[in-house]
């Protein structure tokens, strides 16, 4: 088959790959836990299904506005005066299919061939293949010391003359940790100060525990919006748990707006009015759904951890908020993605591998599922791996006995 060279070489989500793998064995009758989900098991919060439905009844489904429906762009812009103590107008805002389409379409908006985006490691699996859908080279930054924060000095030292965007992720997917204060504020006065694009992807800003709070990139800049370098996106999907509706949005100067409406007015046209409805009620609505998503993740954080303290070879940095945690697992293995296959066809538990996140040897583990699918995925894990763990253990109504330590 003649496909591009560019589209050839674009790696499959391996997260909807193992979605999709763990759907086929559930599909079978096996009981896979599934500790590799971006996606809590909330219903969507009643308001967005009424205002979905209401819209659904009126029969009036048509086209918007190819940046987003006038109602739903009333919501981000009180939004973000809320969140990040910002005002900005109707023209800085422009809603898209997820957060997902959001990054795609800053990084196709700006990027020239070979131009250089700096991402910090560990990164959300889809930015570097992003950036190379659009013909830009993605430059990783990793912590120098192996853990999850990456230093200013490492992130200056990675700019170059070619370089048009930085993408910052915090909390971060996948280690769950909040960069400090102190690093955010660089970054925002590094990127005014050279002119470089600062993506802040925000997507996981609100679900942050023990009473911390994600800082507001706009607090550091002394820039009006218009002239601004810093992007935030943002959407519905981890708030809400609303990931099925696939709405995000981008708030940035009305100039790169207009860019990014042209460019998606070409590719989607708009997104459904049935989803920005939904979002919109979600946004409109009664707000205690993303407090008690909070408090849930924020127990399920403690059970996880709790659950990996006792396991002898893994270490693991607390995470300050997000769905995840990404222990250490180098103890066992160095190559992630053999021992993610070998967890699944062992013990029929679903993990992430690092390496696809540029932390090799380490296992992204969600805990947006149940205590019980924490509390027994982890029991599986440390059979599999763990020789002081007893050799039997029950799957479901099957007896697995260990013949590998
Ligand atoms: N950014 C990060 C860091 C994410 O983890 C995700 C979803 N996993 C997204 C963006 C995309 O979110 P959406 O569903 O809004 O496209």
């Amino acid at each position: 088959m003649s496909v591009s060279q560019l589209a050839k070489s674009i790696a499959e989500s391996p997260t909807l790959r193992l979605n999709e793998q763990a759907r086929l064995l559930r599909e079978k009758g096996e009981a896979v836990i599934h500790l590799g989900v971006g996606e809590p098991k909330n219903r969507a919060p009643i308001a967005a299904i009424l205002s979905a439905a209401s819209k659904l009844n009126t029969g009036d489904v048509k086209y918007t506005p190819a940046d987003g429906t006038p109602g739903l762009k009333k919501q981000v812009i009180r939004y973000t005066e809320e969140n990040y103590d910002r005002v900005v107008a109707p023209e800085n805002v422009i809603v898209s299919a997820g957060a997902k389409q959001s990054v795609f379409n800053i990084l196709y908006s700006v990027l020239n061939p070979q131009e250089e985006v700096v991402i910090l490691a560990p990164y959300w699996v889809s930015y570097p293949e992003m950036v190379r859908m659009c013909y830009g080279v993605p430059v990783i930054v990793k912590a120098e010391d192996g853990g999850f924060v990456p230093r200013m000095e490492d992130i200056e030292k990675a700019v170059g003359s070619q370089t048009r965007v930085i993408i910052c992720n915090s909390p971060n997917n996948p280690s769950g940790v909040l960069y400090p204060e102190s690093l955010i504020a660089q970054l925002v006065e590094f990127c005014e100060r050279k002119g470089i694009w600062l993506v802040m992807d925000d997507i996981y800003h609100k679900l942050v525990f023990d009473g911390k709070k994600s800082p507001s990139c706009f607090k550091y800049t002394n820039k009006d919006t218009e002239t601004s370098k810093v992007i935030a996106v943002n959407g519905v999907s981890k708030l809400y748990g609303m990931t099925g509706f696939r709405i995000g949005w981008a708030v940035a100067p009305r100039s790169l707006v207009q860019v990014m409406t042209n460019v998606q007015g070409q590719i989607t046209t708009t997104v459904s009015v049935l989803l920005q409805s939904a979002a919109e009620g979600a946004m409109s609505g009664l707000q205690s759904a993303v407090e008690s998503l909070k408090m849930t993740l924020e127990n399920n954080r403690n059970v996880m951890l709790q659950e990996l303290s006792s396991f002898s070879g893994v270490k693991t940095i607390k995470p300050d908020g997000t769905y995840y945690c990404l222990p250490d697992f180098r103890a066992y293995s160095q190559k992630s993605v053999e021992l993610s296959e070998f967890l699944l066809k062992k013990a029929l538990v679903v993990t992430v591998p690092g390496r696809e996140f540029g932390m090799e040897g380490y296992l992204r583990l969600s805990y947006a599922g149940s205590i019980k699918e924490i509390q027994e995925g982890i029991a599986r894990i440390k059979w599999a791996l763990d020789p002081s763990a007893p050799n039997e253990i029950y799957v479901g109504d099957r007896k697995l006995v260990r013949d590998w330590l």
